[in-house]
């Protein structure tokens, strides 16, 4: 009898240590994506501010496409409009391609939960890439062209003033890194500009945010993610080496590829070789000191500087231009009861 009773007392000790840390779990889960939360808000409104993306009367049409990226733009926009200081509106598009098996019914399932406006348009740009895209060639150039041209129009017909694409901080720098290697070009992924028929202003309000970030928040959001490979296209290797580069050198050097990002922001043209954007052939000396000029035979001061610490994110403030910019700290949130 005094064993049995024993045994239960130890089966009740082990289920209350079980659940004292279950519920720590939780409270650390909660905690840490609460911290995410606010950083992604954070660096979507900053990006907002920074490039001036959404103004006031705006009616933002939000390219949805059923990944990650651009669900997680889409919950954190609505979010935002909320509580923005400004009136803006917002329209979700999904462009279904009639790629052979695409779930119809989970997009629009989802975005009448989430009680936005949003259209369908179908477009059946799987069957004119299949006829026009000789057998084993990459579809995807072709396919993104159409899917471009078909946005743009819907952009119009919906009185849409923007559109917003889920681009983040990690697709940017890969592209320049991806146009530097096979384009020789320094050109990445603009945070906002003029589409190329003239009549559209794209903005990429993730700009600032990590992809690893969206992972997080679409688990955590649990939406119904789409998959990606159903036009059976390859995967663009290229694109998918340099992305594999640029995680490899994050995790061996953090804070690399926010400091590649920040540089994007931060250009000393008098120190590339662009003659277009600096005066080489007519530079002169002065005889007074110039605050941007080279100290020719100095060691490089910037060799053996640590990166900061991961998840430090250097905003580019319009007008900051040749400084260096204020880090903003995503890291280091202290920890305080208003976090819970
Ligand atoms: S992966 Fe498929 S759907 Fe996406 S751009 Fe390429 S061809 Fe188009």
């Amino acid at each position: 009898m005094t064993t049995e009773i024993l045994s239960s007392a130890t089966d009740i000790d082990s289920a209350a240590a079980e659940a004292i840390q279950a519920s720590e779990a939780a409270k650390k889960h909660s905690h840490e994506m609460n911290k995410l939360s606010k950083r992604l808000h954070r660096q979507v409104g900053q990006a907002i501010g920074d490039f001036n993306m959404i103004e006031d009367g705006d009616k933002v049409m939000v390219c949805v496409s059923g990944g990650k990226d651009s669900y997680s733009l889409l919950d954190i926009l609505i979010n935002l409009r909320d509580r923005a200081p400004i009136k803006f509106s917002i329209v979700a598009v999904n462009l279904d391609q009639k790629q052979p098996g695409f779930p119809e019914d989970i997009l629009p399932a989802y975005l009448k939960s989430r009680g936005v406006d949003f259209h369908i348009e179908e477009q059946d740009t799987y069957s004119i890439v299949k006829r026009l895209v000789p057998e084993g060639k990459t579809t995807c150039s072709l396919c993104s062209r159409l899917r471009r041209g078909i946005l743009y129009r819907v952009a119009g017909e919906l009185g849409a003033t923007k559109i917003a694409l889920g681009h983040h901080r990690d697709d940017i720098v890969t592209t320049l890194m991806l146009n530097m290697f096979f384009g020789s070009r320094m050109k990445g992924m603009p945070a906002k500009l003029v589409s190329d028929d003239g009549k559209n202003v794209v903005i990429r309000p993730l700009a600032y945010v990590k992809e690893s970030d969206l992972e997080r928040w679409a688990e955590h959001r649990e939406f119904p993610i789409i998959p990606c490979n159903l036009c059976g296209s390859q995967p663009n290797l290229q694109r998918a080496t340099v992305k594999a580069m640029l995680q490899d050198w994050d995790k061996r050097f953090p804070g690399r590829v926010d400091n590649m990002f920040t540089a994007m922001g931060n250009i000393v043209t008098s120190h590339m070789m662009d003659r277009e954007l600096f005066p080489f052939e007519t530079i002169k000396a002065t005889g007074a000191p110039v605050a941007d000029g080279d100290i020719a035979f100095d060691e490089d001061e910037q060799c053996g500087t640590p990166a900061p610490a991961t998840g430090v994110v250097n905003i580019i403030r319009p007008g900051a231009k040749g400084q260096v910019p204020a880090p903003v700290d995503d890291a280091g949130e202290a920890y305080s009861a208003a976090d819970d």
